[in-house]
């Protein structure tokens, strides 16, 4: 066993929240059996539109129930799946899990959008227009429904071919927003050549703002960048109430963070939520 995992080059041992000081060994063996006996879910965050003072999507975040470990979160497994080559499989699990989702939400007339993330990885290792429209035609929902979100973890081949597909996944009606903006590889010049819809503000920078005058003006000068490029605003980790004002009065569009909601199941989600929409 230690062998095998000695062999695994994308092995990483990981601190977890719910262990703290236990490190967790998290390889692309029990990543892969993860997959197959369906241990990942997802938890959904709320986004709440300013203007409508209500919940209009939420974000999906994977989660990996682990036999041992309990609740294991993405940032410790995410990486390893980039790394190990599992993460196309990985992302066509959530995606259609996501689906899955919107097509119940439909059914009980909740109006909801959905947003995904996507790791940069994807765009060339899997032909991500094709599994998308499969699950269109399987679950009955629109690509309108949908919004990608690029996280850029790490850089990948040909540009020229990502962008490509970017087009592809616009021209089939799928919305992209750029996660962790002002972090990571985001770059102006990708927002320049890039079609994206939204611009998503860093959580670093918004959580932040009420006591740090470069987090706000930060976040100030990326909301008048994004309504000046004609994309939606989103910050994302606002903890308070002032914050979500000082957000409303950059002109935001959508919020997300602890204050709004935490993620949660479908269940307290229903819990939460009855009478909405
Ligand atoms: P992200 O896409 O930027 O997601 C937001 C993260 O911020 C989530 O952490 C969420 O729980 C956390 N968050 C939201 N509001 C607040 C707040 O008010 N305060 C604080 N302190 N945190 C807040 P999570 O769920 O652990 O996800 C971490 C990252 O893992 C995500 O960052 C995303 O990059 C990645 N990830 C999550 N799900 C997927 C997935 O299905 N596929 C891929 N490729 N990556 C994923
Ligand atoms: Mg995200
Ligand atoms: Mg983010
Ligand atoms: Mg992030």
């Amino acid at each position: 066993k230690l062998k095998r995992v000695l062999d695994d080059s994308s092995a990483q041992v990981k601190s977890n929240h719910n262990h703290p000081g236990n490190e967790i060994l998290i390889t692309q063996e029990t990543l892969k059996t993860a997959l197959c006996e369906g241990q990942l879910y997802l938890e959904y965050q709320p986004q709440m539109s300013l203007k409508k003072q209500q919940i209009v999507s939420f974000e999906a975040l994977v989660r990996w129930q682990h036999p041992e470990y309990g609740t294991v979160y993405p940032d410790v497994f995410i990486p390893v799946a980039e790394e190990s080559g599992l993460i196309s499989d990985l992302t066509k699990n959530v995606i259609s899990m996501a689906f899955q989702q919107l097509a119940q939400w439909q059914e009980q007339k909740q109006y909801w959008h959905v947003a995904i993330n996507i790791s940069a990885k994807d765009l060339l290792s899997m032909d991500l227009p094709g599994y998308l429209a499969e699950c269109e035609a399987q679950y009955q929902v629109p690509a309108q429904k949908v919004m990608l979100e690029l996280t850029e973890t790490a850089a990948t081949g040909s540009l020229a071919e990502s962008l490509e597909i970017l087009n592809r996944l616009r021209l089939r009606g799928y919305r992209l927003s750029v996660d962790d903006f002002g972090t990571g590889y985001s770059s102006l010049s990708k927002l320049h050549d890039a079609p994206f819809n939204e611009l998503k503000i860093d959580r670093r920078f918004v959580s932040s703002l009420l006591h740090d005058e470069k987090a706000m003006a930060i976040v100030k000068t990326c909301a008048a960048l994004a309504k000046m490029l004609g994309l939606q605003v989103v910050a994302e980790g606002a903890e308070d109430l002032a914050t979500v004002k000082a957000l409303e009065e950059m002109h935001c569009d959508l919020v997300q963070g602890y204050y709004i909601g935490k993620p949660m199941n479908i269940e307290q989600i229903k819990e939460c939520y009855r009478d909405a929409s």
